[in-house]
C-alpha cells in the first residue's frame, strides 16, 4: 500500500533487523558484559552496538532527523571502560561496517537530542536489558513523531517468536495504513494484525512488567481480582507486551506507577503505541488521557500507561482509576 512514509519504514526495518543480528549474537554469549549506569540500571554493549547502527543507518537517509535515543557514549570514553569499547568496535566490524572508535562513539551520539523537535525518531536500542541478561525477552523500539503524532512504530522482539503463537518478531505501524508483524528474516511473509474482540473482563489475559519496580503487581492484581479475572497475568520485559496485545495474543497491558516522581520516557512507548493504535487498540494514562509526545524526552503530561483492545479500555480504566486511587488514599 502507498503511504507518505515509505523510505522512513524501509530503512527503520533495515536498521532494526540490522542491530537485532548484533543484539542475538551477544545474547547468546554466555555471559554479556555489563556497565552500571548513573541510574544503576545495566547496559550491555549490545545497547550502544544496536543504537549506534540505527543511528548511524537513520543518519545516512535522514541527516537533518533528530533522534531522541536512550544511551550516550560518555561513559565509553572513561579509561577503565576500554574494553567495553573495544568489544562494541569489534562487533560493529564483525556484523555491521568497517568503523573506528571514535566513529562509533559518534554514532551513538547522534541520539542525543533532547528537546522536542517537528520531525523526530525516538530509539531505546535494547529495551527491557534486564529481560535481554535474564535470556529472555527485549526489544528494540523506533518511532518517527511528527508534531507529537507517532507516524511510524516498529518494534523488533528477537525472541517473541520462540514463545507467541505466530513466531512473529517483527511489528510495525504506519499511522492510517496499519499494524504488521513478519520475522525478522526479510523473506517472511508480512501479515496484518488486530487486537482481540474480547468483551468479558473476567476472560481477559494481561500482561505487564517482570520488573515489579517498573509497574506495581500489587495494584495490577487488585484490579484483576476486582474484574474477575481468572488468568495470571504474563510477566514479560520490554514493549513486547504491546506485540501481545496488538496481535491479539493479550487483552491487556497495565503499567501502573511504583515510583512517585517517576516519568516515562518516550522511547519506551512510541513504538508500541502506534502498533497498538493501529491493530484496533486503545492506549491512554490512568486518567483516560492519550499519551503526550510532544514534551521531549519523558511522558511528562502522563502518569501510567493502560493498554487495551479497545472494547475493554472503559472498564479496566475505571478499575485502575479505583485501585490506584485507594492505594494512594491509603499512602
Ligand atoms: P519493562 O521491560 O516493561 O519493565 O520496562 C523497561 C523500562 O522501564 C526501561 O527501559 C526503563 O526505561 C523503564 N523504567 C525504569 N525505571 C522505571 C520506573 N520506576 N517505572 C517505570 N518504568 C521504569
Ligand atoms: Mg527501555
Amino acid at each position: 500500500m502507498s503511504h507518505p512514509y515509505e523510505d522512513e519504514l524501509r530503512v527503520g526495518l533495515a536498521v532494526v533487523r540490522s542491530a537485532a543480528r548484533i543484539c542475538q549474537v551477544v545474547q547468546s554469549a554466555i555471559t554479556p558484559e555489563v556497565l552500571d549506569k548513573k541510574d544503576n540500571s545495566p547496559v550491555t554493549v549490545a545497547d550502544f552496538a544496536s543504537q549506534a547502527v540505527i543511528c548511524h543507518g537513520l543518519s545516512q537517509s535522514f541527516p537533518a532527523d533528530p533522534i531522541i535515543a536512550e544511551e550516550d557514549s560518555m561513559a565509553l570514553h572513561q579509561e577503565e571502560n576500554e574494553g567495553f569499547l573495544r568489544e562494541i568496535h569489534a562487533l560493529i566490524n564483525a556484523h555491521y561496517q568497517t568503523a573506528t572508535q571514535n566513529e562509533i562513539c559518534d554514532w551513538i551520539d547522534r541520539g542525543g537530542s533532547k528537546e522536542f523537535a517537528p520531525r523526530q525518531w525516538t530509539l531505546d536500542p535494547i529495551d527491557g536489558t534486564k529481560g535481554f541478561l535474564r535470556k529472555e525477552q527485549y526489544a528494540i523500539s523506533l518511532a518517527l513523531i511528527i508534531d507529537g503524532q507517532l507516524k511510524v512504530g516498529i518494534l523488533g522482539c528477537p525472541n517473541l517468536g520462540t514463545t507467541n503463537d505466530s513466531g512473529d518478531s517483527l511489528y510495525y505501524a504506519v499511522a492510517g495504513v496499519g499494524a504488521f508483524a513478519t520475522q525478522l528474516n526479510e523473506s517472511a511473509e508480512v501479515r496484518q494484525i488486530h487486537v482481540t474482540k474480547t468483551t468479558d473482563s473476567t476472560a481477559a489475559r494481561f500482561c505487564e512488567s517482570y520488573e515489579s519496580g517498573h509497574s506495581s503487581h500489587n495494584e495490577s492484581a487488585q484490579i484483576a481480582s476486582q474484574l474477575g479475572i481468572t488468568a495470571s497475568p504474563v510477566r514479560i520485559d520490554s514493549q513486547a507486551k504491546y506485540a501481545l496485545v496488538a496481535g491479539g495474543e493479550a487483552d491487556i497491558y497495565l503499567r501502573l506507577p511504583a515510583k512517585t516522581g517517576y516519568f516515562e520516557k518516550i522511547w519506551d512507548h512510541a513504538g508500541g503505541v502506534l502498533i497498538v493504535q493501529e491493530a484496533g487498540g486503545t492506549v491512554s494514562d490512568l486518567q483516560g488521557k492519550p499519551l503526550d509526545f510532544s514534551k521531549g524526552r519523558e511522558l511528562r503530561e502522563n502518569r501510567g500507561v493502560i493498554v487495551t483492545n479497545g472494547a475493554l479500555h472503559a472498564t479496566i480504566l475505571a478499575a485502575a482509576q479505583a485501585v490506584t486511587a485507594a492505594s494512594q488514599a491509603g499512602g
